[in-house]
């Protein structure tokens, strides 16, 4: 164990994927942070990538970068978001960084002649995993949320390294299943069997849940409450109601009501310190989900649209959240519209553009839809509505202007066309070789970086500082080449890296447009509820008083 007296809560999931186990997590977090104790929260991804990077947005969702760089499941962004700070490397595994580890110290001898195995020496690097994390936080509790379902095959061998570890130190490890009670239309009632049955299934490894976290549509009463303490040996009081609730943020303040946190510290042996404060969190969780504000309509141009039963807003979630967070700051609410930026090349008129008042092109990679981004980005510019361009949305911004207002006509990008006479936006040396050795892993420009912020501009006014730091993640820059011909052409260069070279904001001046600004790096990803990102808030303000046609 890390230290001895350390806790740690498992949170597993029983019936279904999708029933909110990350919402609870960093409910949970949130809750005990809140009544005094230091808290990591840790997310456990069973797959073989070694980390999120290489897939695309439409397989798990959006890549959430933390602070180092490292590219991560989006369940790390709610985790910050809720615990109002960073987190690190050791708090985030796959199947693969485990297995990279096990394998790295088997070519190197270090298992000394012995047979590896996935037990015990997966599990075990599982568990030092888990320990490693702990130690490194500083913190008294974690809290880790094991992905899959209870019952998959991938996920097992970290139930069995959790197990451990409650043998070991029965008075430092819960278990928390979060499960899913379905109420079925020809019914007309909630159901608990397959709780029941996911129960049974962690039972099979060895493992008791010391908490059901009971979600459905509607809360649960106390019959079926009774029904599942009764079938599962939990105690009453320890299945906890979940219903559907209109905004994530409202979770933590249901579950203290509920008294979950008292619950878990005293099921942990741990004193309560103090009251959790939630009244700043009450008041963002009002105002964000504050129906009656007046609206603010935005157009998100993407284009990872089109895959089957995928959630399309999951591409997209710290912009989303990013977006809300601001406009709750700003005490409106964000309607936000999906378009499809392909819909552009195929013939549709950016006129439709006209009915938002601000209009965001997020982050995104490769060739396709690109052209209809850039259509709508010539859109925002010319008919003078609020723009925001995050990442891509910053290169094609300066793909556009060159192109229509330098007059660079084949101005692109090198993702798009290699041999372009005007590559505007190109691959840097040292990202040229990476890619010819094919070396696509974890090796693009990630995490944190300086960017001085220009005096007079609004980027400077936004931020009110000069120095700031942002997490990135991309390949391609701003030619060095082109910066002073889209300089002298009229375009802003308000953020770079310290030494001048790397173009990090790109703006108009507000004489020429209300708001036009991109940046090369995510603001999104550093969002957070009580402490919107100064960019999205300033498009937020701008894009309210932008009249709509
Ligand atoms: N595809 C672009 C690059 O690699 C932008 C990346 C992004 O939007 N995150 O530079």
């Amino acid at each position: 164990m890390a230290k001895e007296g350390h806790k740690y809560i498992f949170v597993l999931g029983g019936v279904m994927s999708g029933v909110g186990k990350g919402v609870v997590t960093s409910s949970i977090g949130l809750l005990l942070q809140q009544k005094g104790y230091p808290v990591n929260l840790v997310k456990v991804d069973p797959y073989l990538n070694v980390d999120a990077g290489t897939m695309n947005p439409t397989e798990h969702g959006e890549v959430f970068v933390l602070r180092s760089g490292l590219e991560t499941d989006q369940d790390m962004g709610n985790y910050e978001r809720f615990l109002g700070r960073d987190l690190t490397n050791e708090d985030y595994m796959t199947s693969g960084m485990v297995y990279q580890s096990v394998i790295a110290r088997e070519r190197a001898l270090e298992y000394g002649g012995k047979c590896v195995e996935a037990i015990p020496h997966v599990r075990d690097e599982i568990m030092g995993r888990f320990e490693a994390a702990a130690a490194y936080n500083g913190s008294r509790i974690s809290v880790i949320e094991i992905g899959g379902t209870v019952g998959d095959f991938q996920n097992a061998l970290f139930i069995e390294a959790a197990r451990v570890m409650k043998m070991e130190h029965p008075d430092d490890v819960l278990f928390v299943m979060v499960s899913y009670l379905p109420t079925p239309g020809t019914l007309g009632e909630m159901k608990t069997k397959p709780t029941q049955t996911a129960v049974r299934d962690l039972n099979g490894y060895g493992v008791q849940p010391d908490f059901i976290i009971a979600r459905s549509k509607e809360a649960i009463d106390e019959k079926r409450k009774e029904k599942l303490a009764v079938s599962c040996a939990v105690k009453k009081d320890r299945v906890i109601s979940a219903p559907d609730i209109s905004s994530i943020y409202e979770a933590p303040l249901n579950f203290e009501r509920d008294e979950l946190g008292d619950q878990l510290l005293e099921a942990l042996k741990l004193p309560e310190k103090r009251k959790a404060s939630l009244s700043a969190w009450g008041r963002f969780a009002k105002a964000v989900a504050d129906k009656k504000a007046p609206a603010v309509e935005i157009a998100v141009v993407g284009k990872y649209f089109d895959t089957g039963d995928f959630v399309l807003s999951d591409a997209y979630l710290s912009v989303i959240e990013a977006i809300k967070f601001s406009a709750a700051k700003l005490g409106k609410r964000a309607n936000i519209t999906w378009i499809n930026s392909k819909h552009f090349e195929k013939g549709k008129s950016t006129s439709e553009l006209a009915k938002y008042q601000g209009i965001l092109v997020p982050g995104g990679f490769g060739e396709s839809g690109i052209e209809g981004k850039i259509k709508a980005i010539r859109y925002a510019r010319e008919h003078k509505i609020p723009y925001l361009g995050l990442c891509y949305g910053m290169q094609l911004m300066v793909v556009e202007y060159a192109r229509n207002v330098l007059g660079l006509k084949d101005a692109t990008t090198a993702e798009i066309k290699k041999n372009a006479e005007h590559l505007v936006v190109d691959v840097m040396p040292e990202q040229k070789a990476l890619l010819e050795g094919g070396k696509y892993g974890g090796t693009m420009r990630l995490g944190v970086y300086p960017a001085y912020l220009k005096k007079g501009t609004m980027a400077r006014a936004a931020y009110k500082k000069e120095l700031v730091e942002e997490r990135h993640r991309h390949r391609y820059e701003i030619n060095p080449e082109y910066v002073k011909r889209l300089e002298s052409a009229g375009l802003v260069f308000s953020g770079t890296s310290p030494d001048g070279v790397l173009m990090e904001i790109a703006e108009l001046p507000k004489s020429k447009h209300p708001f036009m600004l991109g940046t090369q790096f995510h603001p999104e990803l550093q969002a957070r509820p009580l402490d919107p990102h100064p960019l999205f808030t300033e498009f937020l303000k701008a894009a309210a008083v932008h009249r709509r046609k």
